[in-house]
């Protein structure tokens, strides 16, 4: 047994503090199973900024004089690098949340290992109808999170997690899943996996502590081929290149960090490959989210002829005057989307592959 354990507050994602909120919530009770626990030293990792949790530890310590808990704080709200065990340790002594090897047999407890919670606590957010924390049994099915929560539009997926994570797909529902993220993002028609991957690779690499090879520099190529491909530059391949990559990335990143960017890839490969090679084939998103995949154009049974849209469009891609429905020249159209913001009446819209149908030529509205 080792000497000493660590509970870590710091939440792995902004959206998710669940240990966070428990130890503010009810301090003494996180605080009294710390005590209870065998090893010699115990630390607590907290948010040095919280003025109004200081208090609570402040107030409870006086109250346990002699009491051996080593409070440590940090300069930090979140941070996937936190949610590492190995990252701790160095806390701990006083060093940046680094990692240090695959995480290994080290005594770091969320708040809820602590207090042994058979349910676990999530956040869910994305398309889901209904957001905010949930507990659920630690091993779950998406579809039971589905039934609780629901998606806006036609269900498509989960991610567990972010940035790292899995996504599982609709056809995935009644796998059993093992809850150990704090974190839970329901997708559904109106959300492209290929943009939602992209973003988090981006975070990814914000985040990421940059010391491995495999683990930075490989989310590093990856992001490069997902932006080829966002960009309409991809080349037929780079859907088994990425595959590839992330094997070798699996096998020698130097924490389990840099592999589990990879499984992110590897799933949303497996789980949605129709949709994304819909991208590099078909030069679609079904989503309508992607813009180089997309069309813009003008409803007509919304359109108040302001000319907003016009004014707005630096391509001049867009015919009509004041009190005629608009029509967009897709041929002139970058598809940078200004006219979508500022149009009042939500009148232009973006299509994948089935579009509206649209006027040829501005006409007089009758609105
Ligand atoms: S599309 Fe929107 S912004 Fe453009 S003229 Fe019509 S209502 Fe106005
Ligand atoms: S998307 Fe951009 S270029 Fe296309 S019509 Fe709208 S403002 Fe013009």
């Amino acid at each position: 047994m080792s000497d000493y354990m660590i509970c870590n507050t710091i939440p792995a994602y902004a959206e998710a503090p669940v240990s966070y909120e428990m130890l503010k919530i009810d301090a003494p009770l996180i605080l009294n199973a710390i005590l209870e626990k065998q090893e010699k030293v115990k630390y607590l990792i907290v948010d040095k900024n919280d003025n109004e949790l200081a208090s609570i530890l402040d107030e409870w310590e006086q109250s346990k004089a002699g009491n051996d808990i080593r409070i440590i704080g940090v300069d930090c709200k979140s941070g996937f690098t936190y949610g590492n065990a190995t990252a701790a340790i160095k806390v701990i002594g006083g060093e940046k949340p680094i990692p240090s090897g695959m995480d290994q047999d080290v005594p770091v407890y969320s708040v809820e290992d602590l207090l042994g919670l058979s349910e676990k606590k999530v956040f869910i957010n994305g398309s889901s109808r209904l957001k905010g924390a949930f507990s659920f049994p630690r091993e779950v099915t998406s579809r039971a999170i589905l039934e609780q929560c629901g998606s806006v539009k036609e269900f498509k997926g989960l991610y567990f997690g972010y940035p790292m994570g899995l996504f599982v797909s609709a056809e995935q529902l009644d796998v059993e899943i093992k809850l150990t993220t704090d974190l839970v993002t329901i997708l559904d028609t109106g959300d492209c996996i290929l943009d939602r991957l992209a973003a988090i690779k981006k975070t990814y690499q914000k985040e990421s502590c940059g010391r491995c090879v495999f683990g930075y520099d490989g989310v590093m190529q990856i992001n490069r081929i997902l932006s080829d491909i966002l960009q309409r530059r991809c080349k037929i391949g780079d859907l088994t290149l990425l595959m590839d990559l992330c094997s070798e990335m699996k096998k020698q990143s130097l924490c389990d960090i840099g592999a589990a960017a990879a499984r992110s890839v590897e799933t949303a490969i497996t789980g949605f490959k129709g949709e994304i090679e819909g991208h590099i084939l078909k030069n679609t998103c079904k989503a309508a989210v992607c813009n180089k995949f997309v069309t813009f154009h003008v409803l007509d049974n919304k359109c108040v002829g302001c000319n907003k849209c016009r004014s707005a469009c630096v391509n001049d891609a867009i015919q009509g005057e004041q009190g005629f429905i608009h029509v967009i020249d897709l041929d002139e159209c970058t598809k940078c989307g200004a006219c979508v913001d500022v149009c009042r009446e939500k009148a232009i819209v973006k299509a994948g592959l089935i579009k509206p149908r649209g006027l040829k030529q501005p006409i007089q509205c009758n609105k």
